[in-house]
Formats: C-alpha cells, sequence, structure tokens
C-alpha cells in the first residue's frame, strides 16, 4: 500500500508522520514543489527582526532525517500537475524537469495556500515581496539589509509582525490597511486600538482605512514608493501580507467537491473522492459558533488536521472538530490573542452579545516587571461565553487557550466570575483580568433584567 502526499508543510508532513506512527509497512511518499522541508514559516517575521539568529534555525528536519529516521520519502522541487482519481495516479514534474506518474492507495492534498497579491500598478517591480516560503523571507532580509524604509501591505498578525521585524532592522515602516483597524479578522476596533497606540511607541507608522492603489518604480523599475489615496509615501521596499488564498487547483483537477470557500472534507478529512483526503490551508472547515464553513489557516489547525487524517489511513478512526480560530502573536514587547467570534462578527451574524472588559497587571501591583494586560470578552444572549481577545505583556497565550476550552464546554459568565484562578504574586494578580471582565459583562447583564 502506497500514500502520496501532496506537500511538504504542516499539514502534509504531520499526516505522513502521523501514518508511520501506527503503520510501519505503508509506502509514504511526500512530493513537494519546496527545496527546504519541514521548516516553522510562522518563525520567518521573528529571523526577519533577529530574534532568531537564521533561517537555518527553523528548518526542523531534512529530506535525508524522514528517510532514515521515518522511512519517509520526500521528493523535492517537484510539481504534482495532475490526478487521475480512476486510475489512482499522480502526475508530477521532478525537479529535472522529467514528467512521471505515480501510482497510489490514498492520496493526501496538502498543497496549501498562496499569498493574495492584489492587482496592484506596479506589483511586479523589484523590491516587491510577498512573505510565505522561507526562501521569501531570506530574499526580504537581504533586500531589507541595503533599504532605509519599507511599506507592509496588510495589517494581519503577518503584516504586524513583518513590520516590526523589519522595523528591529533599522527600516522606517508603515503599514497600510484597508480596513479601518488593525488585525481586522481577530479584535474588535477597541481593542485593536491598544495595538495601534503601541505600534506608534515603535515608531511603526499606520494608515488605516485606505487600499495602497498604486507601487511606484524608478528608473530601475525598482520601488521608489506607495500611493495611498491621494499620497505618496516613499519607500525602498514594500512588503505583501495581503492574506492567503487556498490552492485548490489539484483538488479540482482530481475532481473532488469545492465549498464556500475550499476543498470540502468531511470530519475525517476525506474530500469526496474515494481515498482522496485534504488538510490544512487547502481545505475549509467548520465554525464552531456560527456553524458556517470558514477557513483557518494556522499552522495549529493543518498539524491538527494532519493527525486526523493520518490516523484514518492506518485505520484508527478519528474525527476533526469545529474551529474557534483561536490565534495569538508577538509584536516587540507585546502578546496579542483572540479565540472564538469577535462582536463585529457576531453583529454581522445577526447575534446579539454582551461583552465585558477589563483591564489589569500579570503580576501583583507591587511585584517588579508586572506588565498591563487587557481582556474582552464576547457572551452569547444565554450567557454563554463564545469569544475572547487579549492584548498584553505576557501569559496572552495560556488564557486564550483556557478561553477557548471554556468556549468548547460551554462556560458561562456566572462560572467566569467564579472561576478558580491560581495566585502567586509574581505569576498573577489575587482576582484574574479575565474574572474581572466577567463581571463587568455580568453587571450588564443583571442591568437587563
Ligand atoms: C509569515 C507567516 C507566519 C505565520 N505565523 C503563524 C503562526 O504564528 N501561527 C500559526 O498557527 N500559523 C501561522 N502561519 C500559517 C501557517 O504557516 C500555515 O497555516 C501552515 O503552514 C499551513 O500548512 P499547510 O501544510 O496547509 O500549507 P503550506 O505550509 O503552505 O504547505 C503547502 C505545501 O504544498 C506545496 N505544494 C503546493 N502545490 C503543490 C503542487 N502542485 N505540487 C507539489 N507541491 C505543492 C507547497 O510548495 C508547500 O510546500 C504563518 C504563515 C506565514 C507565511
Amino acid at each position: 500500500m502506497r500514500t502520496v502526499v501532496v506537500g511538504s508543510g504542516a499539514g502534509g508532513l504531520t499526516t505522513a508522520s502521523t501514518i508511520r506512527r501506527y503503520n510501519r509497512d505503508m509506502e509514504i511518499v511526500v512530493i513537494t514543489r519546496e527545496k527546504y522541508v519541514a521548516y516553522s514559516p510562522c518563525a520567518i517575521p521573528y529571523v526577519i527582526a533577529g530574534e532568531i539568529p537564521s533561517f537555518q534555525d527553523i528548518v526542523m528536519h531534512t529530506p535525508e532525517y524522514y528517510r532514515e529516521n521515518k522511512n519517509i520519502e520526500i521528493v523535492t522541487e517537484s510539481t504534482v500537475v495532475d490526478v487521475d482519481a480512476e486510475k489512482r495516479n499522480v502526475i508530477y514534474y521532478d525537479k529535472e524537469g522529467n514528467k512521471k506518474v505515480l501510482k497510489y492507495d490514498y492520496l493526501v492534498i496538502a498543497t496549501g495556500g498562496e499569498t493574495f497579491i492584489p492587482p496592484i500598478e506596479g506589483r511586479n517591480l523589484e523590491g516587491v515581496f510577498k512573505v510565505k516560503t522561507i526562501e521569501d523571507g531570506m530574499k526580504i532580509k537581504e533586500y531589507a539589509q541595503s533599504s532605509k524604509s519599507a511599506t507592509v501591505v496588510g495589517a494581519g498578525a503577518i503584516g504586524l509582525e513583518m513590520a516590526y521585524g523589519l522595523r528591529k532592522l533599522g527600516l522606517n515602516v508603515n503599514v497600510v490597511e484597508m480596513a479601518p483597524q488593525v488585525l481586522p479578522r481577530a479584535l474588535d476596533i477597541d481593542m485593536g486600538e491598544i495595538v495601534l497606540r503601541y505600534l506608534k511607541t515603535l515608531n511603526i507608522g499606520v494608515i488605516l482605512g485606505k487600499p495602497v492603489n498604486k507601487i511606484l518604480g524608478d528608473e530601475n523599475n525598482r520601488v521608489k514608493g506607495v500611493v495611498v489615496g491621494n499620497k505618496s509615501y516613499s519607500c525602498d521596499m514594500v512588503v505583501m501580507a495581503t492574506g492567503v488564498r487556498p490552492n485548490i487547483e489539484l483538488a479540482k483537477r482530481a475532481g473532488c467537491e469545492i465549498g464556500r470557500w475550499a476543498i470540502k472534507v468531511n470530519s475525517r478529512m476525506e474530500t469526496s473522492i474515494p481515498n482522496i483526503y485534504a488538510v490544512g490551508d487547502c481545505v475549509e472547515t467548520v465554525d464552531f459558533i456560527t456553524r458556517q464553513p470558514t477557513l483557518s489557516p494556522f499552522g495549529s489547525t493543518a498539524v491538527r488536521q494532519g493527525k486526523v487524517a493520518g490516523r484514518n489511513i492506518a485505520g484508527i478512526p478519528a474525527y476533526f472538530k469545529p474551529v474557534l480560530n483561536a490565534m495569538v502573536s508577538k509584536i516587540g514587547d507585546m502578546e496579542i490573542g483572540s479565540t472564538g467570534i469577535s462582536e463585529l462578527r457576531a453583529h454581522q451574524n445577526r447575534l446579539d452579545v454582551i461583552t465585558g472588559k477589563a483591564k489589569g497587571l500579570t503580576r501583583a501591583r507591587y511585584y517588579p516587571g508586572g506588565k498591563p494586560i487587557y481582556v474582552k470578552l464576547i457572551f452569547d444572549m444565554d450567557r454563554t461565553l463564545i469569544g475572547c481577545q487579549i492584548v498584553g505583556g505576557e501569559r496572552v497565550a495560556e488564557r486564550i487557550d483556557a478561553m477557548s476550552l471554556g468556549i468548547l464546554k460551554g462556560v458561562t459568565c456566572e462560572e467566569l466570575v467564579n472561576m478558580e484562578f491560581s495566585y502567586a504574586p509574581p505569576v498573577s494578580t489575587v482576582v484574574d483580568p479575565i474574572a474581572l471582565a466577567a463581571e463587568d459583562a455580568w453587571d450588564k447583564f443583571l442591568e437587563l433584567n
């Protein structure tokens, strides 16, 4: 029996390793366009910032490691161009350009996503970069060494992480975002304001509510600026952090059903075609709160989906559950996290909500080194937690994870008010800011009665 996996990102390699964990005999072949495999794209901004010394540090394993330790064959720099689902063949071009046909018993489509680059004039100039692969990161860092200023297009987590990285390298940085706030997918505007104020302290410029209309080039076709609204801003380079679109071409060629956003899969990660699975950024999943199809373009999701697909292929039943799209990011000294639905998105989905907010400290007031932390909780009218956003100096991720579990288990406002939080002065406060935010919401619920 042979499993062919297309794509060597988090989704593809996790599927391959999970199959091997439970099945010693399956032949496993991973085919990927990339030269480097098993690296962390999530770490690229932190290499740019110099917080991780080199790009080599974020490559966790080589193809040789997989061959020798896991008996998994990785075919690099090769592109799968077609799938014949009836004959169970994949057709690919290897790195020498030879056309090859490989039979599969199981196929896993883990083709990830592509950076969406809006059709802006000047997008092909020298000095315009996307940020997706490790090679993109290397090119950006090299170009930045001889640049003085940069524009980052998009104020999502990747855009802000990149802006911080380039600022730390000494460049003057502007971020341009079409939405009226930073982190529009993760945060409400009130929580985004806290991040915005912090970016100003880092001398990162932020232009909100306007798109980049044009990228300007000099006589050598190198970037010299951008036009936003009717104003131009000079810069030496542009980084497009304008979102990711699922890479679904191969799945379409195989005849897999495509849903509203991406490849449609069931909870076992099976596509509509027998023996073809799909995982990661190329699939759509179900939103836990709205129960609607959604994208979940996170490494954390790709890994969990890969484990589910791998177990099922190895004959161990496993199911992927609806997502909260929990995220966390760190920009400078600020940690930002969210899970579940935002107040804005709740309104867009015609859901009435009550919110509670609190500002607290990460350590007892008298204990040195404590940092501010801001919490926003979102409850439905049954007083059940459906969303949480936290911005603060430390321990944001742990709190977000606790709130994710709370949402999944249907925790109520009252339960959070009375929740038993651990306390010691160097690591927490006697009343956790989450309990304070829940109290704020609780008071609003009382007023309604
Ligand atoms: C800068 C950056 C920062 C990020 N930070 C975070 C973070 O902090 N936390 C988090 O959870 N997520 C983060 N992400 C997102 C995360 O990296 C992705 O969600 C994750 O990599 C998706 O994994 P995947 O396996 O689905 O796809 P990918 O990692 O995109 O892998 C897809 C693979 O398929 C290959 N491929 C595609 N088509 C073909 C073909 N036809 N033939 C052969 N090979 C093909 C591609 O070359 C690629 O190797 C970040 C992403 C970036 C770019």
